[in-house]
C-alpha cells in the first residue's frame, strides 16, 4: 500500500477504544484484520478479502464423500479508504 491507512486508523480506532475503558488496563493489543503480505520484491502489503467455505469431493476408493475446506484470499488494487493505487508504479 501507499498510504499510511492502516496506521492511522489503527491509531485513531485504539484512541477511541481505549476512551470506553476502565482505569488501569493494560496490554492493549489490537490491529486492523485482512491485510495480506505479498511476497514480491520488495514485500508488499495489500487489503485483502478471504474466500472460503467447504464442497464434499469423492473418498478415494470411491466409498462416499467428504468435506473439503475451500479458502483463497483475493487483493484488492486500491486501498478502500483512500483509494490510492496499492502498487508504486500505477500511481503516477
Ligand atoms: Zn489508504
Amino acid at each position: 500500500m501507499q498510504c499510511n491507512c492502516r496506521q492511522d486508523l489503527e491509531a485513531r480506532l485504539a484512541e477511541r477504544m481505549k476512551k470506553d475503558l476502565p482505569e488501569g488496563f493494560h496490554d492493549y493489543n489490537a490491529s486492523l484484520q485482512g491485510y495480506a503480505l505479498i511476497l514480491s520484491d520488495p514485500v508488499e502489503e495489500r487489503v485483502a478479502v478471504t474466500y472460503e467455505g467447504d464442497v464434499q469431493v469423492p473418498k478415494k476408493g470411491g466409498n462416499g464423500t467428504k468435506r473439503q475446506k475451500i479458502k483463497a484470499n483475493i487483493t484488492a488494487n486500491y486501498c478502500p479508504f483512500c483509494g490510492k493505487s496499492a502498487e508504486v508504479d500505477k500511481e503516477q
